[in-house]
């Protein structure tokens, strides 16, 4: 593997090492990533470049700037405190225009403090391990409650090895959660076996199982995946795989033959396959980010539970040798075993 795309080394976007990642939210009552009611914490930072990502704010690790159109006057206070003139006025023919060049920002949030209207964002929190833990957990009732806890989610978490192991030893072993980790596996297998002395959980995604378009759509090499995800099995760790669906991707009868029979290959037991169909609720993010011009899946429509009904009728024989659950739409969705 490279040694510039792997979480250890050096990163894209700064070409530092990347020790402490910015925090894009922690977002409570979460449903959808890992069983219970659960607290998410989201990593800034991703080695992949998935063309449809959810949370495309995860995906740089520097700090960015969501600017609301639907908020702002045009006052042109943002580009007066602006020290790079990556904001500025424009006049043109008459017209006085706001202008916001992405490439000289450096995230420094003058704009956003200059703003009376609220019309720009900061995206990236600086905050110590201290306080994620304590807002992380707060909701500890909760998760007794309901068998919930706290999942570590990205960007990609093992993008930053060093801090989400010290992250995920604290929450498990000083805090007691149940502890799930979200990640594509795409790291070295040694900074996941050091996460499977903590977690309860790992909800991994495979997002094809064509190697080329693993190398030429996403960047990731689809081998590292499949031999860490295979090497979290041997480990004894519980393991949701993710199967998100995305249109002219990965949803043809082939790719979900190949999920299929690769699926039933696996080395030992998983706990479920869960079949994601693609939505479009990302749009609006990429506006905000200034990049819906560059969003290749801008305008697609979401794909419902009838999209993926031959991939779920295909995996329910599997899962039903293996025992393992198969569902659409993760803990909240239909399931394999009530098609029969
Ligand atoms: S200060 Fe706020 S409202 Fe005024 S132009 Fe800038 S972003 Fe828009
Ligand atoms: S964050 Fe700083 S550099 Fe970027 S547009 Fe705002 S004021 Fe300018």
């Amino acid at each position: 593997m490279s040694s510039t795309t792997t979480s250890e080394e050096i990163n894209r976007d700064t070409g530092q090492r990347v020790m402490e990642p910015l925090i894009t939210n922690i977002q409570r009552y979460s449903l959808q990533d890992g069983p219970g009611l659960r607290t998410t914490i989201f990593l800034k930072g991703c080695p992949l470049r998935c063309p449809w990502c959810h949370n495309p704010e995860t995906q740089s690790v520097k700090q960015e700037i969501n600017h609301f159109l639907d908020k702002c006057t045009g006052c042109g206070k943002c580009a007066e405190a602006c020290p790079t003139g990556a904001t500025y006025i424009e006049k043109e023919r008459g017209e006085v225009n706001l202008r916001f060049d992405r490439n000289k920002c450096t995230g420094c949030g003058a704009c956003v403090n200059a703003c009376l209207y609220e019309a720009r964002q900061l995206v990236g929190n600086k905050m110590t391990m201290d306080e994620v833990i304590k807002e992380a957990v707060a909701d500890r009732m909760f998760f007794q409650n309901s068998g919930g806890g706290v999942t570590i989610s990205g960007g990609e978490p093992l993008f930053f090895p060093e801090y989400t192991a010290e992250l995920a030893r604290r929450l498990k072993w000083e805090e007691a959660v149940h502890l799930a980790i979200d990640t594509s596996a795409y790291c070295q297998w040694r900074h996941l076996a050091e996460l499977v002395k903590y977690a309860d959980l790992f909800l991994v995604d495979l997002k094809t199982m064509d190697p080329v378009k693993y190398k030429e759509v996403i960047r990731g090499d689809l081998k590292v995946i499949q031999s860490n995800l295979e090497n979290l099995i041997r480990a004894g760790a519980r393991i949701r795989i993710r199967l998100t669906i995305i249109p002219d991707f990965n949803n043809s009868k082939e790719d979900f033959e190949a999920y299929v029979n690769y699926i039933a290959s696996l080395p030992g037991k998983i706990t479920a396959v869960d079949i994601l169909p693609f939505h479009s609720y990302a749009e609006n993010k990429y506006a905000l980010l200034g990049r819906l011009g560059n969003y290749k899946y801008r305008d697609f429509k979401s794909l419902f539970g009838e999209d993926v009904v031959d991939l779920l009728k295909a995996m329910a024989p599997v899962a039903r040798a293996h025992k393992f659950e198969c569902t659409v739409g993760g803990l909240s969705g239909v399931t394999a075993q009530s098609l029969s």
